[in-house]
């Protein structure tokens, strides 16, 4: 029995939590990236219940595991920073910020992207969503931080076919983003959100099965799919991406 209690324990606290309550004027960091009908879904249904091991259950595994882990002095844990926008509320909670040495760092656990495409794309989600803990975190201590991923590579390890090696954890760099962008893009989500009216999903990844195009994100990852009015499932390929 034990053992059942703690797999409902650990589902729980894997599975999507969101913004915790409905219709409130938050914005949070995670929202900057992602696509602005789902930033619509969350502003108006707020939590949804969701038992399933979803995609991102193994990172949300690792942050579980990284904050039982002390670091230190001054180096504090998943801490939720606020700053007043319009009449909204910017807000993130930050995985490990380093008081001694001025260092935000943001946990990802991925095998949807590789630390090149991460390097090579400017507007990386990644790096919009630290750069607005940067801003909370310059906002709330009044001095500059600087920014890192700690990086799981779920593809990591030896690759057969290649005959090379990519390392499973890597600490990547991130540069500042001028506060005037970021503040930008979160007035296109505000206002969007603001407007109410549903858009077209862009978030879906389109594979090929055989000669056939599938939709894979909704079945995926996304959290708002039972009240979205564009899901629709295609419960034969729903692992697809696994
Ligand atoms: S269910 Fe699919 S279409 Fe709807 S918001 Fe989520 S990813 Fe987009």
């Amino acid at each position: 029995m034990r053992s059942i209690d703690y797999s409902k324990k650990i589902l729980k606290s894997t599975s999507y939590s969101g913004n915790s309550l409905k219709n409130q004027k938050e914005i949070s960091a995670s929202m900057l990236g992602s696509d602005t009908q789902q930033a619509l879904l969350r502003y108006k249904y707020g939590v949804i219940e969701e038992y399933n091991v979803t995609q991102a259950s193994i990172g949300s595994l690792v942050h579980l595991g990284l904050s039982e882990v002390d670091f230190g002095v001054n180096v504090h844990k998943e801490i939720k920073y606020s700053m007043p926008y319009r009449d909204w509320k910017i807000t993130g909670t930050i995985d490990r910020i380093d008081m001694n040495n001025n260092m935000i760092t943001d946990i990802k656990v991925s095998k949807t992207y590789t630390v090149k495409s991460i390097l090579e794309d400017p507007m990386h989600q990644y790096r919009l969503q630290l750069n607005i803990y940067r801003m909370l975190a310059e906002n709330a201590y009044g001095k500059e931080f600087n920014m890192q991923l700690e990086f799981y590579d779920k593809q990591g390890g030896f690759n057969y076919r290649t005959g090379s090696e990519i390392p499973h954890l890597q600490y990547i760099p991130i540069d500042k983003i001028d506060n005037e962008i970021l503040y930008e893009k979160i007035d296109e989500i505000i206002d969007f959100v603001e407007l109410g009216q549903e858009k077209q999903c862009d978030d879906v990844w389109i594979r090929k099965i055989g000669s056939k195009a599938v939709p894979t994100r909704c079945e995926l990852y996304c959290s708002y799919k039972q009240v979205c009015s564009q899901y629709n499932p295609k419960p034969e390929t729903s692992m697809i991406g696994w």
